[in-house]
């Protein structure tokens, strides 16, 4: 599973901040997936839960997953559009139908809470 995976890279990133603030406990995390990681949020949660449970130091870590919308981009006019959904038809400004989908694609650890 691919996402068992980034749980196992975020948490040694996890270990390694908390080490560097001699945190005992870490209480959060939020996390941004790009909307193109091809991550399944479900599966991710899942293999959080199961793995920081197995940890003195994350056993009551939170999660937050934060998925930022994606953007299009007008391939003529390079006007930019934000979906949350499907990708728009059109665009609204120059009526092109060329819209390039733009956005992250990566794993971001953005806030940690720990004490
Ligand atoms: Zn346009």
């Amino acid at each position: 599973m691919h996402e068992l995976s980034l749980v196992q890279g975020l948490l040694s990133q996890l270990r390694t901040l908390a080490q560097q603030h001699s945190a005992i406990s870490i209480n959060r995390v939020r996390v941004e997936v790009g909307p193109f990681a091809g991550i399944v949020i479900d599966s991710f949660q899942f293999a959080f839960d199961i793995l920081a449970k197995e940890s003195e130091l994350m056993k009551n870590a939170e999660l937050e997953i934060i998925i930022p919308p994606t953007q299009y981009k007008c391939f003529q006019c390079k006007n930019v559009l934000i979906s949350d959904h499907d990708m728009p038809e059109s665009c609204p400004q120059c009526e092109s139908t060329v819209l390039v989908p733009e956005g992250g694609d990566g794993l971001i650890l953005l806030q940690v809470e720990m004490e």
